[in-house]
């Protein structure tokens, strides 16, 4: 198939690529490298062994990207691009809206332009909410706490009546868990730009030597380690999730929603512990206090993904942290030549 890509310069879009590629897609990738490097898809070449073609742009401007779309023609397109920092997204929340939903609005315009129509989106498990039960199927409450989790269930509205207005359009939801993780090659892997607000990401800096100490934040969860538990999934599996939600939007129609994780929590300090595992030796660590907004416990009922997508997360945890390691190792920088911000 031949697919259009936003966002395929980011951490799960440039994995997705790498998937696509090896069974023997065609891709096409748009993004604005607000928060990824060039880089990123010359490695991506690399590893494919074989070219592709990338534009620099926004999917905000809906003229530009109906010019791309229609000159490659695509089958389908997995629109990764986004804005995602759950903090940031209380303080611009305007940004937040017109990326997430005013360019995902953009996309349909211009797909409508080429005659595509399927998608497959990226969506959370943040816009569960606090949960009502767990673990979270589909059919679990929508109330999501935060302006980034309103603008993914905002946009995940949008597609399902644009599936609904159009007979014969496809749009494939995917709520995807905590992806952690590398490609196995250390070619790509996550490269978040300054402090690094999410924990693995976090720790991989502290085993580099970048950052002095983890910090857990808050050990007084109602969770059997008091520290917060997460489902944690190894991109590369996320990343086969997209083969198979695009192999489903081929024969279905209207707007599917999926789960992807694993069903299984992991709690922060099990996290460190495996992380230290991988890394073969202690990292330091303090408690400090508890996150604002932050949920004791996510986890994922993913049955629904198994039944009808056929697809199912492979890799376990130390999978997980060692592939970060061997990302983290070779990498220190990130995809920049050196650390601008040493601890
Ligand atoms: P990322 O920031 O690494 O990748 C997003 C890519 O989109 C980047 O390359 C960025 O430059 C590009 N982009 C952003 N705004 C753009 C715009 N206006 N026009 C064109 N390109 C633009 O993030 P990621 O972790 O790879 O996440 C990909 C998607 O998955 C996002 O939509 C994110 O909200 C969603 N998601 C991520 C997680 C996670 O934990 N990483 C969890 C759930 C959902
Ligand atoms: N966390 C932590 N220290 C950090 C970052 C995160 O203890 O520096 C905890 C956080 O409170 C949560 C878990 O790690 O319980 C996962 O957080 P992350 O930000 O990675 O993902 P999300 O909150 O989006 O699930």
């Amino acid at each position: 198939m031949r697919i259009l890509v936003t966002g395929g310069a980011g951490y799960i879009g440039s994995h997705t690529l790498v998937e696509l590629m090896a069974r023997g897609h065609e891709v096409s990738v748009v993004d604005n490298h607000v928060n990824s490097s060039p880089v990123v898809l010359e490695r991506v070449r690399e590893l494919a062994g074989r070219p592709f073609e990338s534009h620099v742009a926004d999917v905000r401007d809906t003229g530009g990207l109906a010019a791309i779309a229609r000159a490659f023609a695509p089958d389908a397109v997995i629109h990764f691009a986004g804005l995602k920092a759950v903090g940031e997204s209380g303080e611009r929340p305007v940004d937040y809206y017109d990326v997430n939903v005013g360019g995902t609005l953009s996309l349909l315009r211009a797909m409508e332009g080429a005659g595509c129509g399927r998608i497959i989106f990226s969506s959370s498990a943040t816009v569960y909410g606090e949960p009502v039960y767990l673990p979270y199927d589909e059919d679990h409450p929508l109330a999501p706490v935060s302006v980034y989790g309103r603008t993914k269930l905002m946009a995940e509205q949008v597609l399902a009546d644009w599936a609904r207005a159009a007979p014969g359009t496809a749009a494939i939801v995917l709520r995807y868990f905590n992806p952690v993780g590398a490609h196995a090659s250390g070619r790509i892997g996550e490269d978040p730009d300054g402090v690094p607000q999410n924990l693995m990401p976090y720790l991989a800096q502290v085993a580099s030597g970048r950052r002095a100490a983890l910090r857990i934040l808050g050990d007084d969860y109602p969770t059997p380690d008091g520290t917060g538990v997460r489902d944690y999934i190894h991109v590369v599996d996320l990343a086969r999730a997209h083969v198979a939600a695009l192999d489903r939007a081929a024969v279905t129609a209207g707007a599917e929603v999926y789960n992807i994780g694993t069903g299984q929590g992991y709690s922060v300090k099990e996290m460190h512990a495996a992380f230290c595992r991988a890394v073969g030796r202690d990292l330091p660590f303090e408690i400090a206090p508890r996150r604002a907004g932050d949920i004791a416990e996510m986890r994922a009922d993913c049955t629904r993904a198994a039944r009808v997508l056929g697809w199912q997360a492979r890799h376990g945890l130390s999978d997980m942290a060692q592939s970060l390691w061997n990302w983290q190792s070779r990498n220190p920088a990130g995809y920049r030549d050196r650390a601008e911000d040493p601890a």
